[in-house]
């Protein structure tokens, strides 16, 4: 049988990390598998889904690359959950109840000062005949057998039947439940496999009735932990986690958030980075973690750091464009390709890299002030004008004839380089750090450098 799992987001809120861990562990082992991954936004709650929440979750999935091969909206589905909901009413599986809400909360009260567990009594079981006009909810005849299922994390799970009730499955409004929907588009949909967070357990002990009443094979499940805080309580935004398009616009790549976040519940021995095919390629659910892992900020920097290293310069550009100065646009692909190679290995994210490298596109405009303070001397004028002259006549696409000219300028006045690199340096970056001297010179050519030399002289010197 083909593997089919799904993500099952409900749009009422933006996508964040957890959801899409959960949307990356799904979509993983459906492709180990050579299977197909289901999107399925669970839009049935109309007061909490907005339009909003489903086009950013949609947005989000396809900037990590998390394709699906089917999309369905539970909100365009209503007539399949009639279909299932009669059936089990026709088999007398499920049942009208017309239990008003002051009955409901009599009984409770009464249940809890017996000190027993709230739950439904079985009052309208047996309804011999339906009161006229007057709103009812569906409910499930629960079996009297306990629930066990298998969870590839969790091992054997078991529950007593005692722990449920004949829970409602269609609300009086004419709105379907969160456990009965799941399941029909479970089946429906043939979903094989369903890897989730580790809070929906008890659900899927009531969505294993369900199975049963229906008398259908449950699929596998793989209950995850969840994503913890530095204060090991269930990540949120109090812990400053974002949205996952929040991680974009701080210049996050999308393969390093997903790679962080699969290591955030997933290891393969010591290993740390992963492209996309070693992810596919390793994926199992044996290898998922069995104890919560915590969020580290500064981690995820780091994997972003180290896939920006990994990455072709032309690709790297094609991350890079949204974060560029406006002004970058007048040059060509080639010229910032040569300027992203000058950073691209020191620069942690995508914002850092573009902040770097923005100088090869605008020449500074002021000079920092604490650089200039310490390197551009009285001393350093004649220095700096002998070197021009030697640039002048240098190759600016062969660092030998370019650190020749400095060479000569060092030997002639007797200094050390740092003394004569740091003012260039400020000349063309405005800054006292950058990338090396040479590289710099080579980016910009010689007319540039040449200009941004003589700019500074006039302005300091
Ligand atoms: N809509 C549910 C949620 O977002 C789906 C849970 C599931 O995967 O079954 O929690």
């Amino acid at each position: 049988m083909m593997v089919r799992t799904r993500f099952a987001p409900s749009p009422t809120g933006h996508l964040h990390i957890g959801g899409l861990r959960t949307a990356i562990f799904n979509y993983l082992f459906a492709k180990a598998n050579n299977g197909e991954f289901v999107l399925r936004i669970e839009d049935t709650d109309k007061e909490r889904s907005k339009e909003e929440y489903t086009e950013a979750i949609l947005e989000g999935l396809k900037w990590c690359k998390i394709e699906w091969d089917e999309i369905c909206y539970q909100s365009k589905r209503n007539d399949i959950y009639e279909k299932y909901l009669n059936r089990l009413v026709e088999e007398g599986k499920a049942y009208r109840c017309y239990c008003s809400k002051e009955r409901l909360e009599k009984l409770k009260e009464e249940q809890l000062k017996k000190g027993e567990n709230p739950h439904y009594d079985g009052h309208c079981r047996n309804l011999k005949e339906y009161p006229e006009d007057k709103p009812y909810v569906i409910r499930i005849k629960l079996p009297e057998e306990d629930i066990d299922f298998y969870d590839h994390l969790h091992g054997n799970m078991h529950f007593s039947y005692k722990e449920f009730d004949d829970f409602i499955i269609r609300r009086s409004d004419g709105s379907f439940m969160y456990n009965f929907t799941n399941v029909v588009d479970d089946i429906e949909c043939g979903i094989t496999h369903v890897i989730r967070g580790d809070d929906h357990l008890t659900n899927t002990a009531k969505q294993i009735v369900l199975y049963r009443l229906f008398g259908k094979k449950p699929p596998e499940y793989a209950h995850v932990p969840m994503i913890l805080g530095e204060d090991k309580t269930r990540l949120s935004k109090r812990h400053g986690a974002k949205s996952v398009l929040e991680y974009k616009e701080m210049g996050i790549l999308p393969e390093a958030l997903v790679n962080y976040l699969l290591r955030l519940g997933f290891s393969y021995g010591d290993k740390e980075i992963f492209t996309f095919e070693e992810m596919i390629k390793y994926f199992s659910l044996e290898r998922l973690n069995k104890s919560a892992a915590v969020f580290n900020p500064d981690k995820l920097i780091w994997v972003n750091f180290e896939h920006m290293k990994m990455k072709k310069p032309e690709e790297l550009l094609e991350d890079l464009r949204p974060f560029l100065d406006k002004n970058c646009s007048n040059f060509s692909d080639e010229y910032i390709i040569e300027a992203i190679k000058t950073r691209q290995t020191k620069a942690q994210t995508l914002k850092e890299l573009a902040d770097e490298i923005r100088f090869y596109c605008v020449e500074p405009e002021d000079y920092e002030q604490k650089a200039v303070k310490k390197y551009v001397k009285a001393s350093i004028k004649e220095p700096l004008e002998y070197l021009l002259e030697k640039l002048k006549d240098a190759d600016f696409s062969n660092e030998e004839s370019l650190k020749t000219a400095f060479e000569d300028t060092l030997e002639k006045f007797n200094l050390k380089m740092v003394k004569i690199a740091q003012p260039v340096r400020i000349a063309l970056t405005g800054k006292g750090i950058g990338p090396g001297i040479y590289e710099m010179l080579m980016v910009l050519g010689k007319d540039e450098s040449i200009k941004r030399i003589k700019k500074m002289m006039d302005a300091l010197l």
